[in-house]
């Protein structure tokens, strides 16, 4: 698609039924094509803080919107870039905050362009394409279980149920992490690109969700059923998800 488009998109955010806060983040800003996902963490409501500095910085960083026909290349220097700073926020506000020690965020972050979306991501939230009723994951975990499933060590479904299921091996706010992944997805008239938390992907298997992600509805209605099935499986885990489609202008 190079013609001009505009998108329609929905997010909703839910504490789910066994925590006691909601530690994710997300950035909404369909004006500026741009959104992202953040799953804080630490302890003392730190990772609420982590969280929302990560997506408050990028809001900032992009104060105004790339232009919709940039270069996808620059874009994602960019929100390499973004990652890259926050990352230091969050570690110089840890540092100087004992309360705050230690705490981290994943962020997945997506500007839509004309052609392309463009999509920064570190730790183990996730960007999905779904295109003819099949939905690909773009982003890879940074997690050991998806370094084991790499090596061929563990199967996915094992990975799924391994107690070190949510051991990150990079996140905003760790010192030596290699810092973020930068992907590019070309956009198809027909797509619908979902960034969740994990406290989706954790709780609904691949093809449930791509049953779900799949259906003809309205986005704020699909966004609601998302969240619903993460909870009538057990709702663990804060959810968040956020949807986008592209319509020709
Ligand atoms: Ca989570």
């Amino acid at each position: 698609m190079n013609q001009q488009i505009t998108w329609d998109a929905a997010a909703l955010t839910d504490t789910g039924l066994k925590r006691a806060r909601n530690e994710d983040s997300h950035l909404f800003r369909p004006e500026k094509r741009l959104f992202a996902v953040a799953d804080g963490m630490g302890g003392h409501q730190a990772g609420d803080v982590a969280s929302r500095m990560a997506v408050d910085f990028v809001d900032a960083f992009f104060r105004e919107a790339p232009a919709a026909d940039a270069d996808p290349q620059e874009v994602g220097r960019s929100l390499l870039d973004a990652a890259q700073h926050a990352n230091q926020e969050i570690l110089a506000r840890g540092a100087a905050e004992p309360d705050k020690y230690g705490m981290g965020t994943t962020l997945t972050t997506l500007i839509a362009l004309d052609g392309a979306c463009v999509i920064g991501h570190i730790g183990d939230s996730r960007a999905y394409r779904l295109r003819n009723g099949a939905l690909s994951q773009i982003t890879t975990d940074h997690t050991w279980v998806q370094d084991q499933v790499a090596l061929g060590a563990l199967s996915r479904s094992e990975a799924r149920r391994h107690p070190y299921a949510n051991v990150l091996t990079r996140v905003l706010g760790m010192p030596d992490a290699d810092g973020a992944d930068v992907l590019l997805a070309d956009v198809a008239s027909g797509d619908l690109f979902l960034l969740c938390s994990d406290g989706l992907t954790s709780m609904i298997e691949h093809p449930d969700l791509e049953a779900l992600v799949a259906q003809d509805k309205p986005l704020e209605q699909l966004a609601q059923q998302l969240v619903e099935a993460a909870n009538v499986r057990g709702g663990h885990d804060n959810v968040t998800v956020i949807l986008l489609r592209p319509v020709a202008a």
